[in-house]
């Protein structure tokens, strides 16, 4: 078997595992079956796309969105892994021509949705293949007890019984509860699985809870401080996603608006304009979820108090993901504690549950806004503990990065200048590199290069091959690639600055 550590270095360009990654991959290469619950950004594609290149064979990753997959098939394809994906977004020929290379051995990973297991072409190819590894992502969209369950996860296990040689099963989620938790190993059928929980904290990411007098004036000032970066804002209703896009519009910010009022392509192309930073602020309800797996957004505000801390801190969660700093901002008006109510309760159509199934989960409702509205209201008690003690974790008094414990982001902000220790042209130099290149390439900047990357490069300045190897994240593909072209950048302006 190779050396994990060097696979880690040539494929992912990083020299060390994130906390819980080393102990799943191990697990799955001597052939265990894992279940790790993982925050969002806490790395879970690595724990089952490292283990891919190490085993001889296919590794099979179900996947519940078109859009999870053909982000990491990129990501893996920077890389220069050779990965596909099998799902409604191509025709049957296409399908037919991945499948036939497939059964040739020309993908290491091979991503499916999970409907697409049980079809006779599948599982034709699937009997004749030597697969090694069964990595089911978003493994919590199994229970009925998540908020995404997908009736097509079930078909999982029948599909693993189907197969001549039973591969090993890795099951991933962010998705804590223990109801939640069972079920998966229950209905997947792991067997006597690794269970692997890593803490919920998110280090990098700036708790900020803020009762500004207009709403309005406040997010029209921070995105035009932050107009260069990436950044979502979550709305209560469709509604007010519609004004406040439009107020930012008309302010001449280029944003995208995303809720369930629009058509699916009207949806496609908003979050493609977002992955791709053709718009850099998308403002959503929270339709806009799972299928979101943009690295570098360096904001979430929420525009209006959200309903409950698990809604809350999974929207947040999907900053910052790429382990640089990141903001997640609360506005919190009273008011919002009545409209929460008035959604809560409000008569559902066809109501699948009975009168007295509705009348407990409006009690759990009701619970969970209360505690919502404790955080929200959270004056002397650090954000970050108040949050990790919800979801059951203990946690120091203070946390050094929350508006409790260093003031708010307008206080903030007069600091920041001081602090500055990259030199910031070069890092737009950089950017402006990277993104052509992903122009070019037709991926997502992100793809290219992450921000820790970009900082990383801003810093140490390498201008040559060994010393831009020493910096984390790229890849020898990405070397190959990009190498020269950086290289240049960096030499050029180390000359003019001499
Ligand atoms: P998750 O699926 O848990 O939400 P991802 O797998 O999408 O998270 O990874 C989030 C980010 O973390 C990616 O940008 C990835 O490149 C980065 N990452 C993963 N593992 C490491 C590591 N060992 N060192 C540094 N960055 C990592
Ligand atoms: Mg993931």
């Amino acid at each position: 078997m190779k050396d994990i550590y060097e696979i880690l270095k040539r494929y992912f360009g990083y020299e060390s595992f994130r906390g819980g990654q080393e102990k799943i991959v191990r697990c799955l290469l001597s052939g265990g079956d894992a279940l790790a619950v993982m925050p969002t950004g806490a790395g879970k594609s690595l724990c089952f796309q490292l283990p891919a290149l190490a085993m001889d064979g296919i590794t099979l990753v179900v996947s519940p969105l078109i859009s999870l997959m053909q982000d990491q098939v990129r990501a893996l394809g920077q890389n220069g892994i050779r990965a596909a994906y099998i799902n409604s977004a191509l025709t049957p020929r296409q399908i037919h021509l991945a499948t036939q290379n497939a059964a040739q051995g020309i993908y290491k990973i091979i991503y499916v949705a999970p409907e697409r297991l049980l079809t006779d072409s599948f599982l034709d190819f699937a009997q004749n293949a030597d697969i090694s590894l069964l990595a089911v992502d978003e493994a919590h969209c199994i229970s009925q007890w998540g908020q995404d369950f997908r009736p097509g996860y079930l078909e999982i296990g029948t599909f693993i019984s189907k197969l001549k040689k039973r591969p090993a099963v890795a099951a991933f989620t962010a998705t804590a509860t223990k109801h939640v938790r069972q079920d998966i190993i229950s209905k997947l059928g792991l067997k006597n699985p690794l269970e692997l929980t890593t803490g919920f904290d998110r280090p990098n990411l700036y708790f900020e809870i803020n009762s500004v007098i207009s709403r309005d004036d406040f997010l029209i000032r921070y995105i035009r401080e932050h107009k260069d970066s990436s950044g979502i804002v979550y709305c209560a209703t469709r509604k007010e996603t519609d004004r406040v896009s439009a107020l930012l519009s008309g302010r001449g910010f280029s944003c995208a608006t995303y809720h369930a009022g629009l058509s699916d392509d009207q949806r496609k192309q908003a979050q493609e304009d977002f992955t791709f930073d053709r718009v850099r602020t998308i403002v959503a309800t929270t339709a806009f979820g799972m299928g979101i797996d943009k690295s570098d957004v360096r904001y979430v505000i929420h525009y209006n108090m959200p309903s409950c801390m698990e809604d809350y801190y999974q929207q947040a969660g999907r900053a910052g993901r790429d382990g640089a700093a990141a903001d997640c901002i609360l506005l919190y008006s009273k008011s919002d504690v009545g409209l929460q109510r008035f959604l809560i309760t409000r008569p559902v159509e066809n109501d699948p549950l009975t009168a007295q199934q509705r009348q407990a989960h409006l009690a759990g409702a009701e619970e969970r806004l209360q505690q919502m509205t404790y955080y929200a209201t959270s004056k002397s008690t650090c954000l970050r503990r108040r949050i990790l003690n919800y979801f059951g974790e203990s946690s120091p008094a203070g946390c050094d990065n929350c508006s409790v414990c260093i003031g708010s982001y307008d206080i903030r902000l007069k600091t920041a200048a001081s602090a500055k220790i990259t030199d910031e042209i070069l890092l737009g130099l950089l950017r402006q590199y990277v993104a052509s290149a992903a122009r070019r390439n037709g991926v997502p900047s992100y793809a290219v290069a992450s921000e820790p990357t970009l900082r990383e490069l801003a810093l140490k300045q390498p201008d040559t091959p060994e010393l831009l190897r020493q910096i984390p994240g790229f890849s020898a593909e990405k070397i190959r690639r990009y190498g020269d072209g950086i290289i240049n950048i960096i030499a050029e302006y180390k000359n003019m600055k001499q």
